[in-house]
Order: structure tokens, then C-alpha cells, then sequence
């Protein structure tokens, strides 16, 4: 099954918020006079929502209406300086960008007061989270899987397509309620030990990491997907290894080329120069409609088996379909979308403003980087082809995924 939606957790996750919130607690300590917290005293007890933190911050026996009074402090110091010290973690916009160009869908879940969550997300992370949670009047808080559930049925994904990401054994252990899959982080406020103990399925030291996670979990179910269809599929740790198959695929053929800059980045046609017959249009050869192999890459491929390319003068998607003896598809990492819906729109959303920026299109995308489903006279998505399946006629149809980002 493909992984189609990410969850994250906020503190210790997402954001190093521990500076922030030891300063808006010993604000509230300071106030009643009780003994101040340092930072690590204060990060053993983030995770469990504001209230559980400051009933744990005062000392003990402290009136009911004194906690209350705290807490009301504390909120109000901590909303004035929220974003101070503040920080994401080094590596985590590194991998909300690669979620996003591998058009998987974000949300945050926290056990922080809502007003407070979203407010950081928006500084942080503006229009990346589908959707986010903090903790809300009347709704159970984390490890009660209810707000899990209510992310699964807004982004429209079932359990088994979700990867819940938190630093705590209170993630893992709302993460197994809901039948995510558990990962566990270990650069925020929990060790190792803990995170397993409370169900972790997988445990990430790096943010980095997440994106290693991700794509292994995605190849997997794209490989079988893709045979499923009837597509032959290779896989390529690197864009040096994928260049020398290809190039050894192609010896002594007639081979067509469409625009593609993932197949200019491998070097083929370079290292075919006098070893088969070439027709690459952006090299000067004549085009041709006929061959033996046809060349190119796809805007987006599907972890469920799909390919979905976009054209503006059609002669690179009708040629991947029809006239030439086989087809290979080379991707990047990047391009493998979870499932149909996602790659359409990573092919609208991310790879057609790139490719009208890099022409120097005059189209309002080129300009923002976004999609206006534009009615300009340069418009370059004009035609869009769903492969679902080789097409009759072509004796050999191969998807070449490779483990880099490569093109668009
Ligand atoms: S439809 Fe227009 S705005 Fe959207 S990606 Fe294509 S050229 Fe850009």
C-alpha cells in the first residue's frame, strides 16, 4: 500500500519550541514565586497539552485555583512570544519540501492549545499543512486517536496509507490507535527506548531520514503496482547507473528522444554519439514518429501503476504511446506521487510551472510558481496522457526509477 498522507507532531517534531516554552512557564513561576524550571526539566514534561505541564511545573500541593491562575500566565506569556527561540528543526524544511514535490499530504497534530498550533504553523510552515490540530475544546487529546481519524477522513486515506511522525511514546502510542504506522524521531524530547516501548514501528535519527523512510516504503509498492499493469520496472540507485543501463538498452537502435530534461541530465545521448542511430529534436536531429526505442521521462508516476505526462505540442506524449517498438519512462525519486490524484496534481501543480519558467514562458505560473489553470496564448499544458497500462502494439514498456531527484 502506498503512503499517501503524513502526520506530524508539532513540539520536538516539527519545531524546537522548548526555549519558548521554558521562558512562558518560569514567567508563570516567576509571578507565584515557585522555583524556576530549566530547559530539561520542562522538556520531560511537554506532550501531554499546557495544563498537564504547568500541574507538573508547580510544586506540589499548589491550590487548584493557583494552577489555574499559572496556567492563565503562562498562556498569555507564551502567545506573546511564541515565535522567539522558536526554531524547526535543522533539516525538517528539507523534508516538507521533498513531501511536497512527491505530492504526499501534510498535517499536524499537537497536544498544544489550537489557537497556538496554528499560529506556529502558519509562521513556519505557511500553506504546507493540509490540515492542523491542537488540542480543542470537547475532543480528546493525543493518545486518543479521534483528531487522527478526523485528518484521515479530511485528507480521504485509509490507516494503512498514513505515516504518523512524533518525537514522543504519546505519538506512538496515538499512531497505533489509529493504525498509522508509528515513526519515531529521535531528535526531539524522547529517547530511543521509550519510542519503541510505546509501539514505534520505525525510528528515524535525522530528519533526513524521513525522506529515505518515505521512498523505500513508496519504491515498494510502485514496484509491485507497475508489474501488476504489465509494465516492466528497474530500478536505479543512481543517475550514473541508470545512464550506463539506458545506454546499454539503446546500442545500436534507432532511438527517438522527447524534451526531457531528467534523460539530458543522464548524458545518454552523448554516450550513444556513434553508437545508434539518433533523433533528439532539442540536439537539432530531425524528429522522428518511429523506432525501435523511444526515450523519455513522465511528469509524474503513480505508486499505484500509473504514469501521467503533460504536452504542449503533443509530439513527446503521442510518441510514448504509439509508433515506436518500445518505450522507456526514466523518473527521479521526486516524480513517484502516491497514487493517481497526486501525480495528476504534481504534474499541474509543480512540474508545469517549472518547465514554463524554465522556457521563459509568458504565463502567470512562470512568474509565482503556481498553477492559474492559465488561458495564455503560451500556455504549455495542453494535452495530458493517464498511462494505465502498455499500450497494444509496443513490445516493451519499462519504468526507470531512479533512487536521485532528477528534472521536474
Ligand atoms: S495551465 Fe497555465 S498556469 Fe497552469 S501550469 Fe500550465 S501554463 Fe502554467
Amino acid at each position: 500500500m502506498s503512503i499517501k498522507a503524513v502526520i506530524f507532531d508539532l513540539d520536538g517534531t516539527l519545531l524546537d519550541t522548548l526555549g519558548d516554552l521554558a521562558s512562558a512557564v518560569n514567567t508563570a513561576m516567576r509571578r507565584h514565586g515557585f522555583p524556576l524550571l530549566d530547559e530539561d526539566d520542562v522538556c520531560g514534561r511537554v506532550g501531554n497539552g499546557v495544563r498537564r505541564l504547568i500541574e507538573q511545573s508547580v510544586p506540589a500541593g499548589t491550590p487548584r485555583a493557583d494552577i489555574d491562575a499559572c496556567l492563565a500566565e503562562f498562556q498569555a506569556a507564551y502567545d506573546e512570544h511564541l515565535v522567539e527561540r522558536t526554531h524547526p528543526y535543522q533539516g525538517i524544511p528539507a523534508v516538507i519540501e521533498a513531501f511536497h514535490r512527491r505530492g504526499v499530504r501534510m498535517a499536524v497534530l499537537s497536544n498544544k492549545y489550537q489557537a497556538a498550533a496554528v499560529r506556529l504553523i502558519e509562521h513556519y510552515f505557511p500553506g504546507q499543512m493540509a490540515v492542523t490540530f491542537g488540542e480543542r475544546p470537547g475532543v480528546p487529546r493525543k493518545p486518543d486517536p479521534t483528531s487522527t481519524h478526523e485528518i484521515m477522513d479530511a485528507l480521504g486515506v485509509q490507516p494503512g496509507e498514513i505515516l504518523y511522525i512524533g518525537d514522543s511514546d504519546v505519538d506512538m502510542r496515538t499512531a497505533r490507535a489509529a493504525g498509522a504506522t508509528a515513526v519515531g524521531a529521535l531528535w526531539g524530547f524522547r529517547d530511543k527506548d521509550s519510542l519503541l516501548a510505546a509501539g514505534a514501528e520505525h525510528i528515524v535519527e535525522r530528519p533526513e531520514d524521513l525522506i529515505q523512510l518515505l521512498d523505500r516504503l513508496q519504491l515498494d509498492a510502485a514496484m509491485q503496482a507497475f508489474e501488476q499493469n504489465g509494465f516492466t520496472w528497474t530500478f536505479c540507485a543512481t543517475a550514473a547507473q541508470a545512464a550506463d543501463y539506458i545506454a546499454g538498452q539503446c546500442a545500436g537502435k534507432t532511438v527517438g528522444f522527447g524534451g526531457s530534461m531528467t534523460i539530458d541530465r543522464l548524458g545518454v545521448y552523448e554516450m550513444l554519439q556513434g553508437k545508434a542511430d539518433l533523433h533528439w529534436h532539442w540536439k537539432g536531429d530531425s524528429e522522428i514518429t518511429s523506432g525501435d526505442v523511444f526515450l523519455t521521462s513522465a511528469n509524474a508516476v503513480s505508486a499505484m501503476g500509473e504514469t501521467v505526462n503533460i504536452d504542449g505540442r503533443g509530439n513527446r506524449i503521442a510518441a510514448s504511446v504509439y509508433g515506436f517498438q518500445s518505450c522507456y519512462v526514466v523518473c527521479g525519486i521526486n516524480k513517484l506521487a502516491p497514487d493517481l490524484p497526486s501525480a495528476m496534481r504534481r504534474a499541474r501543480e509543480i512540474a508545469g510551472p517549472m518547465n514554463a519558467k524554465r522556457l521563459n514562458k509568458r504565463t502567470p505560473c512562470a512568474v509565482d510558481g503556481k498553477c492559474h489553470d492559465c488561458h495564455s496564448p503560451e500556455r504549455i499544458c495542453r494535452a495530458m496522457t493517464i498511462l494505465m497500462a502498455p499500450p497494444m502494439g509496443m513490445q516493451h514498456y519499462e519504468i526507470v526509477l531512479v533512487g536521485e531527484e532528477l528534472g521536474y
